[in-house]
């Protein structure tokens, strides 16, 4: 996730922010002109903040008191303690209204829903203050929270002006805009998550069902960590939704509610890291990226273990700088391995610029640096629903450009006979193609799980063979030689001469003990097969080999390198046997 930010953007700085604005002039009445709309209560919004709880709605309320209230000019207020109890005053001045507005159809709205208590006071006809709750210890109260956000109907006041005081207390240290709706813009409001959800879920869902199917038919880890990951991720914004809360309201105890849930989204920091170094071979392709990516996963690690013993603050400000970390350290990984040549790593870089955007604008949307709206409040969401696309692509891609060079490995073989890569004397690649094609091996086996390895073969005292023989005899004992190494091997294996009488075997899709079995029965085959000289007299030649497998991040040179070791061992102890390197 690729890079994904948590709940917000840097609460303890705009905590900040926010109690340096807060100037203290008396606010402003919010004058309400229209039928439908949202009104920000900025500039018009009083705050007190009740540091030792003592204040009640009969202290509030006197003229002496007024003072105590500071303007808010941000959009957002943020609570500087989770659970002292804030105060709020506004005051709503219904004259502008059209005539056929109702008074009545207004709400205030808190964006944030997870707020632990909120009461609101309304002045009555007699003057005397009547109270209605909300909030997650009064969810039956209303209708719309917690899953979507609060709001509360603002009744029906006497006069053309009417004060009204909250008390909230927040629960968490999560900002929280203040605004006063039309019950149109709320339903409309809702009507927007809703369908939002309904697609980002949708999206989750048929990504997760795919890439599992993509598991269970390919075996390939990079799908299982991405599915994992898919699956924490919906975990964590289920509750950041407040899914669970509607759904399975029993799970919510501590681990559902949002602090606990940045858990999840840790979690699947880790399989994202290791969806992404298993999918980009980082360890071969970019080492440094692939060193960055497990300092960003041990860091995932402790900002889970955060969870269970920081302070709220300190686990959000330091998830939320982890996840700007990882968005870039995503975006290098991706952007090394697109230069280097592996081409689905541009679709994992354009993802990733989605989800960061989305993580940066919602962000500052839980902030109230930019104004609240249901896109802003989802743009995490909404980036993550495009990142999942684009990284199921970028997947299904990878897969393709890995059965290609199957294919090409195998059309390669009748293709390359005509390019200069062929030896003259036996029919068989020479030694350019060797490295040609090691090298494309080598980079596939990389990728991929398939395995790879050389065998060398050596003829024995074939200096004296010439001698003995002659040097046409000779050249007609290497055709042989030629024939019955093509007869030994499978489709996707080859043979080539090194070079005088050395020839070398690539072997595809064996291990060890395959590879061995095979330079076995090339051994053995040469030494029961008599080759005939002249008429009557026939001899039989033997061979040493060297087998070696090849190793995560080896060259093809080293790899013949090893192959070589072990032939020249086979030498010295005494030929005609096969050895596998170390
Ligand atoms: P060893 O068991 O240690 O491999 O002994 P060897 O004699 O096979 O090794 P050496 O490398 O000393 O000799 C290789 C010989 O192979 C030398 C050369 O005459 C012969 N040879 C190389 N290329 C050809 C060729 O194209 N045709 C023929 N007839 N002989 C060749
Ligand atoms: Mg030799
Ligand atoms: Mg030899």
């Amino acid at each position: 996730m690729a890079a994904r930010f948590p709940l917000t953007l840097f609460p303890g700085l705009t905590a900040l922010l926010l109690f340096s604005a807060c100037a203290a002039w008396a606010q402003s009445p919010l004058v309400l002109s229209k039928a439908m709309d949202t009104y920000t209560l900025t500039g018009h919004l009083g705050v007190f903040q009740d540091m030792n709880g003592t204040a009640r709605i009969n202290t509030v309320t006197l003229p002496e008191f007024d003072s105590r209230f500071n303007t808010l000019d941000r959009r957002a207020f943020q609570p500087s303690d989770p659970l002292i109890s804030t105060w709020f005053k506004f005051t709503l001045d219904f004259s502008k209204l059209p005539r056929r507005v109702k008074k009545d159809q207004y709400m205030v709205r808190f964006s944030w829903p997870f707020i632990h208590m909120i009461e609101l006071y309304i002045q009555a006809e007699n003057g005397q203050w009547q109270r209605k709750r909300s909030g997650i210890m009064y969810t039956d109260k209303h209708p719309y929270g917690p899953e979507k956000f609060i709001a509360m109907d603002l009744g029906m006041p006497p006069g053309s002006q009417a004060t009204y005081y909250v008390r909230m207390v927040a629960g968490d240290r999560m900002p929280t805009t203040v605004e006063i709706c039309s019950k149109g813009a709320v339903f409309t409001q809702a009507r927007w998550k809703s369908l939002l959800e309904g697609i980002f879920y949708g999206i989750l869902i048929a990504m997760t069902f795919y890439n599992l199917m993509m598991w269970f038919s390919l075996r390939q880890q990079a799908f299982i960590w991405y599915v994992l990951s898919m699956i924490l991720l919906g975990v964590y914004f289920s509750g950041f939704n407040g899914l669970t809360y509607q759904f399975a309201p029993a799970l919510m105890g501590p681990w559902f509610y949002p602090p606990r849930l940045l858990l999840f989204l840790s979690l699947s920091g880790v399989t994202m890291i290791l969806f992404a170094r298993s999918f980009l071979y980082t360890r071969t392709i970019a080492p440094l990226a692939d060193k960055l990516l497990l300092v960003c996963m041990g860091l995932w690690i402790l900002g889970a273990l955060l969870i269970f013993t920081a302070r709220l603050e300190t686990t959000l400000i330091y998830s939320t700088l982890l996840g700007l970390l990882f968005s870039f350290v995503m975006a290098y990984t991706s952007l090394v391995c697109w230069l280097r040549g592996f081409k689905p790593a541009l679709m994992v870089l354009v993802a990733v610029m989605f989800s960061s955007v989305g993580g940066v604008v919602f962000s500052l949307t839980m902030s109230g640096l930019l104004p609240y709206t249901a896109t802003g409040f989802y743009g995490l969401q909404i980036g993550t629903a495009i990142e999942m696309v684009m990284f199921s692509l970028a997947l299904a891609q990878g897969v393709r450009m890995l059965k290609k060079e199957k294919e090409q490995f195998r059309s390669g073989q009748e293709k390359y006979m005509t390019l200069s890569m062929e030896d003259p004397l036996t029919g068989l690649y020479n030694q350019r193609w060797l490295f040609d094609t090691l090298k494309k091996r080598v980079d596939h086996a990389q990728r991929s799980s398939d395995l790879l390895s050389v065998a060398m073969v050596d003829v024995d005292h074939f200096k004296h063979f010439n001698d003995t023989y002659g040097h046409p005899a000779g050249d007609r004992a290497l055709k042989t030689v030629a024939r019955i190494l093509e007869s030994c091997l499978r489709k996707d294996d080859a043979a080539c001469r090194y070079g005088g009488e050395e020839f070398t075997l690539v072997l595809t899709g064996v291990d060890a003990d395959g590879a061995f079995e095979v330079a076995e029965r090339v051994r053995t085959t040469l030494e029961q097969t008599p080759l005939k000289i002249g008429k009557r007299t026939s001899v039989t030649i033997t061979a040493s080999i060297g087998v070696a497998v090849h190793e995560k991040g080896e060259s093809p040179e080293n790899l013949i390198k090893r192959a070589d070791e072990a032939l020249y061992t086979a030498k010295t102890k005494g030929r005609n046997q096969t050895l596998i390197a170390s």
